[in-house]
């Protein structure tokens, strides 16, 4: 596999961008200061940014306040608004190869990806938000008294997100598609590593006829322009998806600030179990899947391989077969499965990892090492013999390293798959209709895939029990995080006074 990362492609697509999107126009930074973004694959500097920080984010959220106090954004009719994300949605399905090129060259996923499952899925999420844009309406209640009762469900206002930087493109829809639906107005701070497709996009949405205002898009470093954002005063609703320790403190940026409503999706160490009756080799290629899917950069992955005794043996030895013959290389070219980790901080912090499950005394059955010598590859890397006890078992590594355990009956695993701090996702792997039954109600998990795994309709909801999050994204549940409701009481007939 060393050979795929020799000879690399060199993307063939210009950036466009790389100001800040304020009120309808690129602009510098207020400090006029600029970071760079760097190709994964090289670590080499692939453009330099406009470096946001206070003074820009209070631009973004002043233009975003005009255009939901004044209009016309939140004034339109829900037509007009659902008409304009559908136009967006074209509009990115028309530049596709494009923007696939430019999340690969920054984000150092796999071109086959991006282009055939990201940017599809990024333009069917527009799709689906632009169907409720009109469908959003309160309720008639019925009253004790001579009262007509009512509820509308408003737009809150402006909103702040912070996405990160493993799925730049899908991160911008589930935040961007629910809040734009409901008539609220954005300031987007897209993460540091992968500040290049979001610029792309919300130039795509002012072609489609955004009017200015409505959605800003702000780079920049997570301590400077995300803490501004996340305790500003004029922003109304904050949205987070990052790790769990920035999530605390974004958290603790609203409350302190003016109380925002935060809905947070944070990281994970999600069981992924196998049964005994499972067919072994669907199960390899599957939880091989679930953790190696997107470099093992997934908030969801599933990175406790919990196998039933009876498998165990075979199940190891086609997993370690299985990752061995994973083809690591340059993102751009055909056939290649994984490209490098993000960064040399994300790199790094993998390889320490790496070293923590060898010293604890997992068995260490392929991988372990980086992958050549320049960029941030890493090999694929299983550990048998993983206790749960064991910090590669309990933290999240966010990396190519899939650990496998071992499980003698259901209630066992069941125990030991709930034994963590994080709920986000669960893997199950049966043909037994009453195991997966068992199972799907007895994970505390905000998703439970049953033979199946990283399956991201629209429609279904996203999100984590315990500290894997608050909140939930996609689906109507999305709707709920951009929406107040107003009560409005008034008498049926009006009393003689
Ligand atoms: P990671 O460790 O994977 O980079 P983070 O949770 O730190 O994940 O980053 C996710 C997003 O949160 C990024 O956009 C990042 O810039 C932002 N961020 C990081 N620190 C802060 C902070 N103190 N306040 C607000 N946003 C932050």
């Amino acid at each position: 596999t060393a050979a795929a990362i020799e000879d690399l492609i060199t993307p063939q697509v210009p950036i466009r961008y790389t100001q800040h999107l304020i009120n309808g126009q690129f602009v510098d930074a207020a400090s006029g200061k600029t970071f760079p973004t760097y190709d994964p694959r090289t670590g080499e500097v692939i453009a330099h940014v406009a470096e946001g920080d206070v003074e820009d984010i209070n631009r973004a959220v002043s233009a975003a306040r005009k255009a939901f106090d004044e209009g016309p954004w939140p004034k339109m009719t829900a037509y007009e608004r659902s008409r304009i994300l559908l136009r967006f949605a074209d509009l990115v399905e028309k530049h596709s190869d494009e923007l696939a090129a430019l999340e690969t060259w920054d984000n150092g996923k796999t071109h086959e990806q991006a282009a055939k499952v990201e940017l599809p899925m990024f333009v069917r999420l527009f799709h689906y938000y632009a169907g409720w844009a009109d469908k959003i309406h309160g309720l008639t209640v019925p009253a004790d008294g001579n009262y007509h009762l009512q509820t509308l469900h408003e737009p809150i206002g402006v909103a702040g997100q912070i996405i990160p930087w493993n799925f730049p493109l899908l991160m911008f829809a589930w935040k961007v598609g629910p809040a734009l639906a409901c008539g609220n107005t954005i300031v987007l701070k897209t993460a540091e590593q992968t500040p290049l497709t979001a610029l792309f996009v919300a130039k795509l949405f002012h072609e489609a006829g955004l009017p200015e205002g409505v959605l800003n898009v702000v780079s920049g470093y997570g301590p400077t322009a995300g803490a501004a954002l996340a305790s500003h005063m004029d922003v109304d609703k904050l949205a987070f998806t990052g790790s769990t320790d920035t999530g605390k403190v974004v958290l603790e940026l609203a409350a302190r600030s003016n109380l925002k409503p935060v809905t947070l999706e944070l990281g994970g160490k999600s069981p992924f179990i196998i049964c005994e009756d499972a067919d072994v080799d669907r199960a390899v290629e599957l939880a091989h899947f679930a953790l190696f899917f997107n470099q093992g950069q997934c908030c969801c992955a599933g990175s406790r391989t919990f196998v039933h005794e009876r498998v165990y043996d075979e199940f190891l030895e086609k997993s370690k077969q299985r990752a061995l013959r994973r083809v690591v290389g340059d993102p751009f070219k055909k056939g290649v499965e994984q490209g490098p980790q993000i960064d040399v901080e994300q790199f790094e912090k993998v390889i320490r990892y790496i070293r923590s499950g060898i010293e604890s005394n997992a068995t260490l059955e392929c991988g372990g090492d980086r992958l050549g010598s320049k960029g941030f590859f890493v090999q694929p890397t299983v550990f048998s013999n993983v206790k749960d006890d064991m910090l590669i078992a309990k933290d999240e590594i966010f990396g190519p390293v899939q650990s496998i355990l071992k499980f003698k009956d259901i209630d066992e695993v069941i125990r030991r798959a709930n034994a963590t701090r994080y709920g986000l996702a669960a893997g199950v792997f049966t043909k037994n209709v009453s195991t997966a039954n068992t199972l799907m109600r007895a994970l505390r998990a905000g998703t439970v895939w049953i033979n199946c795994f990283d399956v991201f309709d629209a429609a279904i909801p996203f999100g984590g029990y315990k500290m894997s999050g608050i909140g939930r994204e996609k689906g109507i549940y999305s709707l709920h995080n951009y929406l107040q409701v107003k009560a409005v009481v008034s008498p049926l007939h009006n009393p003689a006074w």
